[in-house]
């Protein structure tokens, strides 16, 4: 599959869901589950970065029976691991990754929170306050090679922000972030301090928060200023596959316990792709 007919399923992990040992509810076991299940049946794990060079038309490899790999919202979760309250130890994402044989691309991209407040508040109201969202992380993993960072917004427009945002914005949804000034505070910003902290053209890729894809960042502001923020590509949740007619401005993922909740429901996510 090449030229015209490529599509790659991109698949997106919440290391922060540790809700039990069961694959439902706990994306660790899920996520191991699901990497081993796409080796069996011969699926290669590529970087993100690659599927949206395809889609840019900047690389043009053979993607035949490729994924790629996301998780959203930056905990250390994702590349450390780290006993959980209640749970046990859970191996890190990037732990199962660097174990599963046979996949010499595995690469996993972590669209991370930009503003240190708002994970601290995260952190502390959402987690267990054991200091899981600060971004040491960032950096040394990046260089490692197997991990990218990503832009996860300035503060996901979160309702731990109780103050309202630019213009009194509401907190809890990103659809209302419909203008210049709030694209502004969620995306530049968030876009400026990770290139401060990760060097500039380090994060091209934006995940939107909840999913939600308003039509004046997918159809105005992100074609206006995203390649001079040195963004390339925003992804939703919206399921489906990426392929050449998909918008890189609201390329869909897949979300674990949103559109597959067992191994049986992953192979047949595969099989519908494949
Ligand atoms: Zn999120």
């Amino acid at each position: 599959m090449s030229g015209r007919d490529w599509r790659v399923p991109v698949l997106t992990y919440h290391a922060s869901t540790v809700g039990g040992p069961g694959y439902a509810g706990n994306d660790h076991v899920a996520f191991a589950s699901d990497l081993a299940t796409a080796t069996r049946l011969g699926w290669r794990i590529v970087p993100l970065q690659w599927v949206v060079e395809q889609r840019l038309g900047l690389a043009e490899r053979d993607l035949a029976r490729c994924l790629a790999l996301s998780c959203d919202d930056g905990t250390v979760l994702d590349v450390r691991d780290v006993e959980y309250p209640g749970q046990g130890l859970q191996p890190s994402l990037l732990t199962l990754l660097e174990a599963q044989p046979g996949q010499p691309d595995r690469h996993l991209t972590c669209f991370v929170i930009a503003c240190a407040q708002a994970r601290a508040r995260m952190d502390r109201d959402c987690l267990h306050g054991l200091d899981w969202m600060g971004e040491d992380w960032w950096a040394p993993e990046l260089a490692g090679g197997r991990v990218g960072i990503g832009n996860h917004s300035w503060d996901h427009n979160h309702p731990v922000m109780h103050e309202p945002g630019p213009g009194g914005m509401p907190r809890g949804d990103f659809h209302v972030v419909d203008d210049e000034p709030r694209a502004d505070f969620e995306i530049r910003q968030a876009a400026d301090y990770l290139a401060a902290r990760l060097g500039p053209g380090a994060c091209p890729l934006f995940a939107y928060p909840y999913g939600h894809a308003p039509d004046f960042l997918v159809r105005d502001w992100f074609p206006r200023h995203g390649a001079s923020l040195g963004l390339q590509a925003a992804f939703g949740t919206q399921g489906g596959a990426v392929g050449a007619g998909s918008d890189p401005w609201h390329l869909p993922r897949y979300v674990c316990g949103l559109h597959w909740s067992s191994p049986e429901q992953f192979e047949d996510l595969l099989a519908g792709l494949a």
